[in-house]
């Protein structure tokens, strides 16, 4: 048959639309992509991806392939980790769905056992812990319990240990926490949460292939009694392309807990350990063909460049008058926030500087203020992640983080004042839900519909300013308005 377009020719409109997108190459984007800096690893996974790109990942026997390779991530992992032969586990397709299986696995054995005569089960975490588990939370029905962390953004063992309870269904810790990269009490939590009879799930989505060769850590993975899962993605520091995690369980029983199965239909008999059914092969195939390829000994040569990447930039940022680093980060992660303590005229607003810094060629994450439950409030940071890249280019990025923060010094921050003001006149702000052409009205009216690209605006400061200053029903409505009108067909 013809095709109707000829493949050359679509091909090139990829390259052009590619072209487009932020660089996922070179150490330029601090946050989404992990860059090893290895291109034959790139090679490595594109050639595995493309040998198993016919085949159904949702039957590991009739695709045997996928049960061998299934089972050497979850083992490398598991060994990474600190598991025994006690610990077993899943590939999934990222981070999210780990988490997600985390939380479904301790809910489903909560129902199942007599504490669920106390009525719903408790979500328990830091308010650190990654939006994932807010989203698991509302997919399965949990009561979210956000424990107020520090300045630092560390986590009081003794605050979080108060509040379980025969109705919590899953303690959940971060090594380390994605915001302020904090490595939280893991090993406190864990005992306590054992001795209550409740599982503590640790999510290592971002650290769980690049702490364990961190320097001069406390146990925080499976050595740690007590922890009962932990979540690792591959698609972060396992170099992988996007669409690989394992969720390992403590426990053959807890873990069955995860699956799903039925006969109780007209088709075949449905078992599905995770939450697709149908499934590529192909980011597993990456994941795994990388971690043979890199061995342990990769993984530790391209941590400890993180790791020399991230103590430089954190002396770097630590020396640059009105901005100070949050905490003391664990792990290739860095927050920055103001310094309170310089002169207002001295001090350096964390998303004026990030737009800075990207008008100066690099793009750095910002990260909202946030009222906590015990009135306190966390600042607005901005988010670097460092990988292997950065490493060679420390001097291009040093350079324009201490110029970026020389302009826009003394610069205050963008007040909620400043934004709401900015809203048109007689604009009155819906109290209720709205619908979507409602939604649109509101986001052009405050000038934040994309138009043609669907790509950022240039400067983010304003736009987090509004996040921040607006309720949030109506900030994530509004987001999501946007989100959903980008990817409509134009
Ligand atoms: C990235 C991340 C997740 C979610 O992972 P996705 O792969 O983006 O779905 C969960 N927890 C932490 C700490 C993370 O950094």
């Amino acid at each position: 048959m013809q095709l109707a377009n000829d493949p050359a020719g679509i091909l090139a409109r990829l390259a052009e639309l590619r072209a487009a997108d932020a660089p996922t190459h070179g150490g330029h984007v601090l946050s989404y992509v992990y860059d090893s800096g290895l291109a034959e690893l790139d090679e490595l996974a594109a050639a595995a991806i493309r040998a198993v790109q016919p085949v159904n990942g949702l039957d590991p026997t009739t695709f045997t392939s996928v049960a061998v390779m299934e089972g050497e991530v979850v083992g490398f992992a598991r060994d990474l980790l600190g598991g025994d032969s006690d610990v077993v586990g899943s590939v999934t397709t990222g981070g999210t769905e780990s988490c997600l299986l985390a939380v479904k696995t301790a809910r489903d054995l909560w129902n199942a056992s007599s504490a669920s005569a106390t009525g719903r089960p408790r979500l328990l975490a830091p308010v650190t812990v990654h939006a994932a588990f807010q989203k698991a939370a509302h997919y399965f029905g949990l009561e979210l319990d956000l424990v107020p962390v520090g300045q630092d953004g560390r986590v009081d063992a003794a605050t979080i240990i108060s509040r379980l309870g025969p109705d919590v269904a899953l303690v959940v810790v971060s090594a380390p926490s994605y915001p302020h990269a904090a490595l939280d009490p893991i090993a406190k939590v864990a005992a306590a949460a054992q001795a209550a009879g409740i599982p503590c799930h640790v999510d290592a989505c971002i650290g769980g292939w690049v702490l364990p060769f961190w320097t001069g850590l406390p146990a925080w993975d499976f050595r740690v009694p007590g922890v009962t899962s932990v979540s690792a993605d591959l698609h972060k520091f396992g170099y992988a392309p996007k669409g690989v995690s394992v969720l390992l369980q403590r426990g053959r029983d807890r873990q069955r807990a995860q699956f799903f199965a039925t006969t109780r239909w007209p088709g075949y008999p449905v078992v599905n350990p995770t939450m697709l059914g149908s499934k590529s092969a192909g980011a597993l195939a990456a994941g795994w063909a990388i971690t043979h390829a890199l061995g342990r000994d990769g993984l530790a040569a391209l941590a400890q460049s993180c790791e020399r990447a991230t103590s430089a930039l954190i002396d770097v940022i630590g020396s640059i008058e009105g901005l100070r680093v949050v905490g003391d980060p664990v792990g290739p992660l860095i927050a920055v926030a103001t310094d309170a303590t310089a002169e207002a005229s001295a001090q350096v607003d964390p998303h004026h500087w990030a737009d800075q810094v990207r008008a100066h060629g690099w793009l750095l994450q910002l990260q909202p203020g946030l009222a906590q439950s015990d009135g306190t409030v966390l600042p607005h940071t901005t988010h670097l992640t460092i990988t292997p890249v950065t490493e060679g280019v420390l001097p291009e990025l040093s350079a324009a983080l201490v110029t970026a923060a020389d302009e826009v010094r003394g610069i205050p921050a963008v007040s909620p004042a400043d934004v709401l003001g900015a809203l048109p006149a007689g604009f009155a702000l819906p109290s209720g839900p709205i619908d979507s052409e409602t939604a649109l009205a509101i986001l052009a009216g405050i000038g934040l519909v994309s138009t043609e690209s669907g790509g950022l605006p240039d400067r983010m400061a304003p736009f987090l300013a509004l996040v921040s200053a607006l309720p949030a029903p109506l900030t994530e409505r509004l987001l999501t308005e946007l989100i959903a009108r980008v990817v409509e067909p134009r």
